[in-house]
């Protein structure tokens, strides 16, 4: 690990409540304490304890090893302007003022972003987020309900529960890089990383494999999650499971898991936000005449819709306050009448319509066109 700007700017002894001179077995049960007081697995849906294990662990991470500690120590004791960081002074073409330089380096010499979804690497990584697609019947996207999805996805192994060991024996400090998960290209107080090839990156190395993962610490099996699904969702949306994604590395806390709703069309029923629409049928005599109709509604019986004479085909009839009910809101239902012509007549139908043609003296609904019959 390089150094960082992060390191001129925080005290790693006080995030970890220990003095500048602490040996290393004091600063080693200062973090486990805290680490074990702020693990998400134990504050779930506590942000300020999330952000706390975090500081934790980045501290833990350069004081906690020998070698980063001493560079620590030194940066902070010649200051900025030694370690090479422009000290404010403004010369040279960046400002890192604002920048992260464990970024701006990792981006320049090939090495993963920091606590990027990339793998390996020492210290705590968040488990990724993942998706799945839960179908709900059209019915139950409007009323809610609790259910289960069904996924498969890496998880903690269930026989060694994360290290990757035989239950029983413990992982082993990593010869080759000596546990810091990377080997390091010395120049000058700069020192470039990449992840050591003989642990990828763990740290450590696992002499007799958990028979299940074979040492990984995670396998992909089949999960069940419980997901409450809010009343009045509607197809696509996005329902947020914090903390049920993949499982983090190395202490990190877990992903998130996303699961998108597809809501089924309804054989009656469509939705516009929170507006219910019906189609509803009426005859030639109805709309002339006008009518009471019965419309359907989605919870509980029919409701009766006064027609009146002379509507139109298409008119649009709108019952407050009979739609989806969802957090924010409650829609209506929009019932939208519809002329229906009849595909065949009997003899009688047709003699009494011809009757009405007659009766209507040639009065024409294109008379406006300037059309003639
Ligand atoms: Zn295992
Ligand atoms: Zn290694």
């Amino acid at each position: 690990m390089a150094p960082q700007r992060e390191w001129f700017e925080k005290d790693y002894y006080r995030v970890l409540g220990v003095s500048d001179t602490a040996s290393a077995k004091e600063i080693k049960s200062a973090y486990r304490k805290l680490s074990r007081q702020y693990h998400p697995d134990a504050n779930e849906g506590d942000a300020a304890a999330e952000e706390r294990f975090k500081e934790v662990s980045a501290a833990y991470d350069v004081v906690g090893n020998e070698e980063r500690r001493t560079e620590y120590d030194e940066v902070r004791r010649l200051g900025p302007a030694a370690a090479g960081f422009p000290g404010g002074g403004g010369q040279g073409g960046f400002d890192f003022q604002d920048a992260d330089l464990g970024d701006l380096l990792g981006g320049l010499f090939g090495r993963g972003r920091r606590g990027g979804p990339g793998r390996g690497g020492r210290g705590p990584h968040r488990g990724q987020d993942l998706e799945t697609e839960l179908h709900l019947t059209f019915d139950d996207a409007v009323g809610g309900l609790t259910t289960t999805v069904h996924l498969t996805s890496d998880a903690p192994c269930h026989t060694c529960n994360g290290p990757g060991a035989r239950p029983g024996t413990s992982p082993q400090r990593c010869a080759s890089c000596g546990g810091q998960g990377v080997v390091s290209d010395n120049q000058g107080l700069f020192s470039f990383s990449s992840p050591c090839p003989v642990c990828a990156g763990r740290g450590v190395t696992v002499d007799d494999p958990c028979p299940t993962c074979r040492g990984a610490g995670v396998e992909r099996r089949p999960r069940e999650v419980k997901v409450r699904i809010p009343a009045g969702v509607a197809d696509a949306q996005r329902i947020r499971l914090k903390g049920r994604g993949g499982p983090g590395q190395n202490g990190g806390p877990p992903g998130d898991l996303y699961v998108v709703v597809r809501v089924s069309p309804h054989s009656i029923f469509a939705r516009k936000g929170n507006d219910l629409t019906v189609t509803v049928p009426i005859t030639f005599p109805e709309a002339a005449l006008g009518a009471d109709i019965p419309v359907p509604t989605l919870d509980g019986g029919p409701v009766t819709v006064r027609i009146p004479p002379g509507t139109r085909s298409g008119r649009t009839f709108r019952m407050k306050g009979k739609g989806v009910t969802s957090a924010k809101a409650t829609g209506d239902l929009l019932a939208t009448v519809e002329v229906a012509v009849p595909a065949t007549l009997s003899s009688a139908e047709r003699k009494a319509l011809e009757a009405f043609q007659a009766a209507s003296n040639g009065a024409s609904p294109r008379d406006h066109l300037g059309v003639e019959a």
